[in-house]
């Protein structure tokens, strides 16, 4: 017997390889323009002095393999393959040499997007929800333990639709590595295991219409996969 009101959502869970324990989410945080010629084909400079971030619900954790709905209120929904950072410790004010530490398992990841919606918002100076915090928008691979993958550098990163290469870059391709950005944010939140960062997309991100098959890679890790539903 519990004293909530009615029955509390369910955390959603993430698949580890080689485990039989699931990694629960907490929160999702996303960078912006991590990589140079993706700020560059959004028609944005990169700021160099910080990294900035928003946010999805955790009503957005959807797993690969999915079909998903084509959500409502866009017209011009995109995909954004990402490398996934799921936190395993305690951070808060941690130094970037020893951010490294903080990493329990990366994996692949979708940052799937209102790309009308976020541009709308971004014109007006208006927080980009509407655009970025959509149910079922951010797909996750099973996790693989970063003992298991060791050094993030060169890997490729990329993403096909309907079997043909829109995005490929490398992860070394990143303005702000995974180190900085978990020291970063650790000095504004008390960083936690559930924790999950969405490290940014590289270029070539585009639409997608029902019936599309999404599939993204990068080296070493689990691939991802979505399937784009009928509209709601
Ligand atoms: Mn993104």
């Amino acid at each position: 017997m519990s004293d909530y009101l009615f029955d509390a959502r369910i955390i959603p869970a993430i698949a580890v390889v080689g485990e039989d324990k699931s990694y629960p989410v907490g929160r999702i945080f996303c960078v912006g323009r991590n990589y140079a010629a993706h700020a560059a084909e959004m028609g944005n400079e990169v700021d160099r002095s910080a990294p900035f971030y928003f946010t999805k619900s955790p009503s957005a954790v959807e797993l690969s393999g999915a079909t998903t709905p084509y959500p409502p209120g866009t017209q011009n929904y995109h995909y954004e393959m990402e490398l996934v950072v799921a936190i395993g410790a305690p951070v808060f004010r941690m130094d970037a040499k020893h951010a490294w530490e903080a990493v329990y398992a990366y994996g692949c990841g979708l940052d799937m997007t209102r790309r009308d919606l976020q541009i709308a918002e971004r014109e007006k100076k208006r927080p980009w929800d509407l655009g970025k915090d959509v149910e079922q928008s951010a797909i996750f691979a099973p996790l693989t333990k970063a003992t298991d993958i060791g050094v993030i550098g060169a890997q490729q990163i990329k993403l096909e639709l309907n079997g043909e290469l829109k995005q490929d870059a490398l992860l070394s391709d990143m303005i702000w590595k995974v180190n900085e950005i978990i020291s970063h944010l650790s000095g504004f939140y008390h960083l936690r295991p559930g924790d999950l960062i969405m490290t940014g997309t590289p270029a070539g991100v585009g639409p997608v219409v029902e019936g599309d098959r999404i599939d993204g890679e990068i080296s070493g890790l689990s691939p991802v996969s979505l399937t784009i539903g009928k509209a709601e």
